[in-house]
């Protein structure tokens, strides 16, 4: 994408394109070995391969007997003896007239082509016949290598590490899995009205909410955040604390994006060299949202506004990172969901409105929750997510089905 000087002002489609084609190109992280414990969450550099077929003997789905279906529909087989899970069977291939005991996960003897459920049948004098329909040949038998054939990918490389992953690799004894480098992220808030937590703000300041934030954001995208003293609205303290972070993977900026006399932000940028590839988006909250690029360091520009700063951070900087990271999966998530009363909005931006997504079995409603803007935490920390209003709409009504924002 070519680089402008301000302002190349995109719709949420173009600006989302625009972030992807760079995640694209992003060189691939390092890639460290770890302990398959703290892997968790972690990106895999390398995909999990089955280290021998799974099943890697027919495995009994139940407790029952091991049999051949035909056979027990015929009538009663002789008990030759019990097999339980992690035993193998001494007894040879199972001979005509014959069933096996035998238990959930354990190995099926040679010649048994079926499993018959325990609640199927009733034992009497060595003996097991049928009291319910007649098995069919395969059932409850997982064969040898169904699932996977050794050497098979079970997980490929590129995906976070969660509870089936983690599960994935301990079947298969990686316990110090590839994985990929974390990001380091430096945070930097402007603003003249920022104080930290650790003091009291006057009437006229507020505390600087953005830091925290975006460092639970840039965690939750596989990054390593770095919180940077709040930078002064000036343009030699803007441009200092840039060339400072400049050595991390990638800087996010909060505040001082605007139109105002103290926004200095883009200016310092520029002034520095940077290329930018948006330096806004048509959408609600989130307008002045800057993107580009400073020698080798992506940075984001976020607005000031609470909300503002955590809808772009999610739209725009999380796929970038993910990528930088090595995730395949970069989002954003949306998900669809049966609007419950009306939104009305002027067309010409894309909104993400904080709304309250309620879901049970039968699948999710959204309900939009009245707000002050994107300055409004207090509505943000009612809602759940974000509802999408397209760009052209003008009106949501009940029953709608909509498009709504996973953070
Ligand atoms: P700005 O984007 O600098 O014009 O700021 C827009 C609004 O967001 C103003 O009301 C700021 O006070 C507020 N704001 C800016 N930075 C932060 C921050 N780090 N934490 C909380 N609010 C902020
Ligand atoms: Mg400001």
């Amino acid at each position: 994408m070519a680089s402008a000087s301000p302002s190349v002002v995109l719709s949420y489609e173009a600006a989302a394109v625009a972030v992807r084609s760079h995640a694209e190109q992003v060189s691939a992280p390092d890639v460290e070995r770890v302990a398959l414990l703290d892997a968790a969450g972690r990106v895999l550099a390398e995909p999990i391969r089955a280290d021998r077929d799974q099943p890697p003997f027919p495995r009994s789905t139940r407790d029952g007997f091991a049999c051949r279906a035909a056979e027990l529909a015929q009538g009663p087989l002789r008990i030759a003896g019990l097999l339980r899970a992690g035993e193998a069977w001494m007894g040879g291939a199972l001979r005509a007239g014959e069933a096996v005991e035998i238990m959930t996960g354990a190995a099926a003897p040679e010649g048994a082509d079926c499993v018959v459920m325990l609640e199927h049948v009733e034992v009497s004098e060595g003996q097991v016949r049928l009291t319910a329909g007649a098995p069919t040949a395969g059932e409850n038998i997982v064969a040898a290598g169904a699932e996977a054939c050794a050497g098979e990918v079970l997980v490929p490389a590129g995906r976070r590490i969660g509870a089936t992953e983690m599960a994935a690799a301990a079947s298969c004894g990686v316990s110090r899995p590839a994985v990929c480098a974390r990001p380091r992220v430096a945070i930097l808030a402007t603003g003249d009205e920022l104080v930290d937590l650790s003091e009291t703000p006057g009437t006229h300041e507020i505390r600087n909410s953005n830091s925290y934030s975006l460092a639970l954001q840039a965690s939750g995208a596989g990054c390593i955040p770095e919180i940077f003293p709040v930078v002064r609205d000036d343009p030699e303290a803007t441009a200092e604390a840039i060339a400072k972070a400049s050595r991390h993977d990638l800087i996010l900026l909060t505040g001082g994006v605007s139109m105002g006399k103290f926004d200095f932000v883009e200016r310092a940028l520029l002034a520095q060299g940077a290329e930018f590839f948006f330096t806004g988006a048509r959408i609600q909250p989130g307008k002045p949202v800057v993107f580009g690029k400073l020698r080798t360091t992506y940075f984001f520009g976020l607005p000031g506004n609470p909300i503002s700063t955590m809808v772009t951070f999610a739209l725009f900087a999380a796929p970038l990172l993910r990528a930088m990271g090595g995730e395949t999966e970069r989002g954003p998530r949306f998900v669809l969901a049966r609007l419950e009363g009306d939104v009305r909005v002027k067309a010409g931006l894309t909104r993400f409105l904080p709304a309250l997504v309620v879901s049970d079995v039968r699948g999710a409603s959204v309900q939009a929750i009245s707000w002050h803007g994107s300055g409004d935490l207090a509505a943000a920390a009612r809602a759940n997510t974000f509802l999408v209003v397209p760009e052209t709409a003008e009106r949501l009504q009940t029953g709608d089905v909509v498009s709504v924002l996973m953070l």
